[in-house]
């Protein structure tokens, strides 16, 4: 996998330390702790990738600078996209839907205070009770057939259609409603509500907005059938898919989600473009991203799309 951007920020770092310490404006005890740290922290991606792997062993032995030099600077230019278009990700999550009216477990008149989420949406507790689960879904269901999708959802699908290959529309939720606005390809990294899936051939179909109470898999006919959304102490197959695309996009829109189940704080910080769109301010998010509007998603939509066009009609 290629790791665009991760890559060419610890290229460009390396590079900049050769050059500091060939020109003898660092000392050679702050050279090799700050390229022990680059290595410290960035094991995963060394682990994938010999030459950069190979290029940290040379600068930690010290080898020839301007040798080093010349590997960092040409490993920093295989690292750059090779003249490809830029690519924009955006990622949502329940304050998009929460607009509405899709209730979410979050909110202050939120699920978490009619249903024990351990009950409901945890691996234990659908073992427990797999009734009070699907009564669960059914119900998630319902409330979501007579909800509408808003400016917010309409804006990102109309960037969507507009830029098919260098957009990347990724979200937390498992509602329905970027479809029902004309959003393609949307990545569901949770699931779909909208979806049901065999245990025994895990085959997923689509079930609407009716009860799962009774219904059979129409590929083997099994009753063994469940939700098609993620639980607590499952993986989320998805996530490879969201690491993938951080990787290849250039630049991370991030709207309605408050960063408590993905971290996007922490994958802010390798794009050089970030915005962030949120209901309040959160001073353990906010400072990671370039641009943040505190406002409701469908105030912010015009702001959204400008932005994103911004890189795209360059
Ligand atoms: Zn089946």
């Amino acid at each position: 996998m290629l790791h665009k951007n991760t890559l060419k920020y610890l290229y460009q770092d390396l590079d900049a330390l050769i050059r500091q310490y060939s020109a003898n404006q660092i000392d050679r005890f702050s050279f090799v702790s700050e390229v022990e740290r680059l290595k410290q922290a960035n094991e995963v991606i060394l682990d994938g990738n010999e030459d950069f792997a190979e290029l940290v062993e040379s600068a930690l032995l010290e080898k020839e600078y301007e040798i080093l030099e010349q590997m960092a600077s040409t490993a920093l230019e295989n690292a750059k996209a090779p003249s490809s278009a830029i690519r924009i990700l955006i990622l949502t999550g329940a304050g998009i839907s929460a607009e509405s009216g899709v209730r979410t477990f979050r909110d202050s008149d939120g699920l978490w205070e009619e249903y024990d989420v351990m009950e409901v949406c945890s691996v234990e507790g659908f073992e427990r009770n797999p009734k009070l689960v699907a009564d669960f879904y059914d119900a998630r269901r319902r409330d979501i057939e007579s909800k509408h999708p808003n400016a917010a959802h309409e804006m990102v699908a109309r960037l969507k259609q507009k830029y098919p290959n260098q957009i990347d529309v990724l979200t937390q939720n498992v509602d329905d409603l970027f479809e029902r606005a004309g959003c393609p390809d949307v990545i569901h990294l949770h699931g779909t509500l909208t979806d049901l899936r065999c245990e025994e051939c895990q085959c997923v179909f689509e079930i609407g907005y009716k009860s799962q109470i009774g219904v059979i898999c129409p590929a083997c006919q099994s009753e063994n059938i469940r939700h098609n959304v993620v639980m607590f102490g499952e993986e989320a197959p998805m996530y490879q898919k969201l690491q993938q695309t951080i990787d290849e996009c250039d630049v991370f829109v991030v709207i309605g989600t408050s960063g408590q189940v993905l971290n996007v704080g922490w994958y802010a910080q390798w794009f050089e473009h970030s915005l962030l769109n949120n209901l309040d301010p959160d001073d353990s998010l906010d400072p990671y991203f370039k641009v943040v509007y505190h406002e409701k998603a469908t105030e912010a939509t015009e702001k959204i799309e400008v932005y994103v066009e911004k890189f795209l009609s360059i």
